[in-house]
């Protein structure tokens, strides 16, 4: 890699969260499984389909729950030509805001056609349930127009079956990522085998990873310095639930770490360790993975493990010089400091 040029890579930053659904938004999802449909009535004696767990106009707590049909009208739409990866069809259909038979509010979900002339305000469609309902608003598979063939139908299934008390919530963002000037720099030294990080000119204080300014002096930061792979462990966290999709099993131990020569922690995992026994101050170094496997990433390093050598005190942690550095403040000479 050129001393110019600058990564980037895809990225999905995300997870799946599991919340619990509570007794209304529970009855819902629970009817929908069972390929029923429920609202509730508002304090105004109006039907809310899904339905609200307080009343939008009293704030009254809501119980009454009410089944509604399973077709209705379409009371606006827009056309969706273009389906995104997120949306539930891979082929154009509309968004609609549909009020169901038995329902005064209507709800919004999305109904297949064809084209988007056979897209009428006041039209009636009616649902196509999905092969295996779940729990989930995706047992409606989408509206279709009414007395079109529907391979399911639309009789409920009314199955005594244990109630929705909880979902899984899927959270991703899936973005680019560009890594700039400096963090391009530092990883293409960490494919070397190399951490690179940058001084300040103003504060002498090494950053790693460097972000191409000081966040203190508000400087930017451009003189390279190479710090050892070895680290003085400044706080760490024992994890013992897992995370999905996580490959590392706990418990493992997270570090802050000051490599010798920097006064700024990055994050790593420790490993070759009794976990009881790690402690701040504690003395570690890198292992590598096998140099064919280098890549621009920080997981060139697997993991660090303690290493035989006296604690260093808490006061001092991230000011200790390594040979020929001054430490964090110490006049430089010949340089403005
Ligand atoms: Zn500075």
């Amino acid at each position: 890699m050129s001393q110019s040029e600058i990564l980037s890579q895809e990225f999905e930053l995300g997870f799946t969260y599991t919340r619990s659904t509570g007794p209304v938004v529970g009855r819902f999802l629970t009817a929908l499984r069972d390929r029923n449909i429920v609202g509730i009535k508002g304090s105004d004696g109006a039907v809310y389909v899904p339905p609200m767990e307080y009343d939008p106009n009293t704030a009254e707590e809501l119980s009454e729950f009410v089944e509604v049909g399973q077709a209705g009208e379409v009371v606006s739409w827009c056309w969706v030509s273009e389906p995104r990866e997120s949306h539930p069809h891979d082929t154009a259909f509309a968004w609609a805001m549909i009020k169901l038979d038995g329902a005064d509010i209507p709800m919004v979900h999305s109904v297949r056609v064809e084209r988007e002339a056979d897209m009428k305000t006041g039209m009636r469609v009616k649902v196509q349930w999905a092969d295996e309902p779940r729990g989930h608003i995706t047992d409606i598979a989408c509206f279709v127009v009414e007395g079109a063939e529907s391979p399911l139908g639309a009789a409920g299934m009314n199955a005594k079956r244990e109630m929705i008390t909880g979902m899984e919530a899927p959270i991703y963002l899936k973005y680019h990522f560009t890594a700039g000037a400096a963090t391009s720099r530092f990883l293409g030294k960490v494919r070397q085998g190399k951490l690179v990080g940058q001084r300040c000119p103003s504060c002498n204080n090494v950053y790693i990873p460097p972000r191409g300014s000081c966040a203190a002096c508000g400087v930017a930061t451009e003189e390279e310095v190479e710090v050892a792979d070895k680290c003085t462990l400044e706080s760490f966290t024992i994890v013992y639930i897992p995370i999905p999709n996580n490959p590392i099993q706990p418990p493992y131990i997270i570090a802050n770490l000051i490599p010798d020569g920097a006064n700024i922690s990055f994050i790593h995992l420790l490993s070759e360790c009794v976990n009881e026994e790690i402690h701040i101050g504690q003395r570690v170094q890198a292992v590598w993975k096998p140099e064919a496997e280098w890549t621009y990433a920080m997981d060139n390093i697997k993991y660090f493990k303690p290493i035989d050598e006296p604690d260093v005190p808490i006061e001092q942690i991230g000011k200790i010089p390594a040979a020929g550095v001054p430490a964090a403040g110490a006049p430089v000479t010949g340089r403005e400091g």
